[in-house]
C-alpha cells in the first residue's frame, strides 16, 4: 500500500454525505489542534487517518507516564525518550499517513504567539485544559472568522460545542468571565476516565471533518454533554445565549489576545508542575545545558533541557524560554527555582 492508494478512503467516500467531493475538501483542509493531550491525541489521530491534508499540532509539554491511560498518541518509549509531545505525535502520525503534512509546534499559546500559531487554518480544535487558552482561541477565531470546536472532559463527563463566529454564540457569550483559579474541578482534583476523553476527542474530530466538508448540521449552538458513568447523552440548545452585546464576537474586543488579561504562572492540569513564562523570547539551550551540568543531572535534546536541580524537583526549559518546574504546585516556589537556575 502507498499513501496514494486509491482504495484508501473508499469507506469514507462511500458514506454519501461526505462523498468524493467531501474527501477532496478534507485533503485540501488545514486544521490547528491546540494541545496534544488526551483530546488532541484522539482528534489528531482521527483527522490524519481521515485524510485531512494539513494538521498543525501545538503543545508545550512532554509526555509523562500518567498520561498513558488516555493520551493515545504516546507510548512508554515516548515517555522514556522525553521528546516534546508535538514532535513525538508528529512522528506517529506520519507513520500512519505519510501523505499528510504535519507541523509540530513546541510552544505555549499566549497573546504573543496566538496569531502565528493559529493562523492559516480552516478550523481549530481545542485540546487544551485551561480557559486562558480557550479565550485566546475564541478571540482569534472571532477576529479572523475561523470556526473552532470546544471540547472538555473531566471525570466521566464530556462536552463538545462548535463555535462559528458570526453565526453562533462565542465562548464569551456563554462564559463572560473566566472561572476563578481553583473554582472548577480539574483532571487533577476530580480525575478523568480515558474513555470520556476519547469520546470527546472523537466528536471534536467529527465536527472538524464536517466543518471542512461544508456540512450544515454541526454541534453549533447545541452543546453535546455526556456522562459515561451515568449513561447520559444529550444536547443543550444554546442558540438563545448568543449575546447581541457580546464585546468580543459583536464588539471586536480581544482582551486576552491583546495581553490585557492572562499570562500568569500556571499550574499544569494533571501534573504536579508549574509553568513559568520567560521575560524574553528565545534561549541558548546548549549553553544552558552546559551551565546546569555543573550543578545537576542534565538531559538535553534540541527542544528541551531537563535538569534534576533539587531532590524531587525537575526543571525543564524549552527553546522558547518557557520553564516547567515539576515536583511542586507552588507557583512562588516554581518562580524561585526558575530565578535561581535561569536568572530570570
Ligand atoms: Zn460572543
Amino acid at each position: 500500500m502507498t499513501s496514494h492508494d486509491p482504495d484508501r478512503y473508499s469507506r469514507q467516500t462511500r458514506f454519501a454525505p461526505l462523498g468524493a467531493e467531501g474527501q477532496a475538501r478534507l485533503a485540501a483542509g488545514r486544521v490547528a489542534i491546540v494541545g496534544c493531550g488526551a483530546l488532541g491525541s484522539v482528534a489528531a489521530l482521527a483527522l490524519v487517518r481521515a485524510g485531512v491534508g494539513f494538521v498543525r499540532l501545538i503543545d508545550r509539554d512532554v509526555p509523562e507516564c500518567s498520561n498513558l491511560p488516555r493520551q493515545v498518541l504516546f507510548d512508554e518509549a515516548d515517555v522514556a525518550a522525553g521528546l516534546p509531545k508535538a514532535v513525538a505525535a508528529a512522528r506517529h502520525l506520519l507513520a500512519i499517513n505519510s501523505a499528510a503534512t504535519i507541523e509540530p509546534v513546541v510552544a505555549d499559546l499566549t497573546a504573543a504567539t496566538a496569531t502565528d500559531l493559529l493562523g492559516g487554518v480552516d478550523a481549530i480544535v481545542d485540546g487544551t485544559d485551561n480557559f486562558e487558552a480557550r479565550y485566546l482561541v475564541n478571540e482569534h477565531a472571532c477576529r479572523h472568522g475561523v470556526p473552532w470546536v470546544y471540547g472538555g472532559a473531566i471525570g466521566a463527563e464530556g462536552r463538545v460545542l462548535t463555535i462559528v463566529p458570526g453565526r453562533t454564540a462565542c465562548l464569551r457569550c456563554l462564559v463572560p468571565d473566566p472561572p476563578a483559579p481553583g473554582s472548577l474541578p480539574t483532571c487533577d482534583t476530580a480525575g478523568i476516565l480515558g474513555p470520556a476523553a476519547l469520546v470527546v476527542g472523537a466528536v471534536e474530530a467529527a465536527e472538524a471533518i464536517k466543518l471542512l466538508a461544508g456540512a450544515r448540521d454541526t454541534l453549533a449552538s447545541r452543546m453535546l454533554v455526556c456522562d459515561l458513568w451515568e449513561n447520559v447523552w444529550r444536547t443543550i440548545d444554546l442558540s438563545a445565549l448568543a449575546t447581541e452585546g457580546c464585546p468580543t464576537c459583536r464588539g471586536g474586543d480581544y482582551p486576552w489576545l491583546e495581553g490585557r488579561l492572562g499570562g500568569r504562572p500556571t499550574a499544569l492540569c494533571g501534573r504536579d508542575a508549574v509553568q513559568v513564562m520567560p521575560a524574553s523570547q528565545g534561549i541558548d539551550l546548549p549553553g544552558l545545558a552546559a551551565r546546569l551540568a555543573g550543578v545537576a543531572s542534565v538531559k538535553a535534546n534540541p527542544w528541551i533541557v531537563r535538569a534534576a536541580v533539587e531532590p524531587g524537583i525537575e526543571l525543564a526549559v524549552f527553546a522558547d524560554g518557557r520553564a516547567i518546574v515539576s515536583g511542586t504546585r507552588d507557583e512562588a516556589r516554581a518562580r524561585g527555582i526558575v530565578a535561581r537556575y535561569l536568572g530570570s
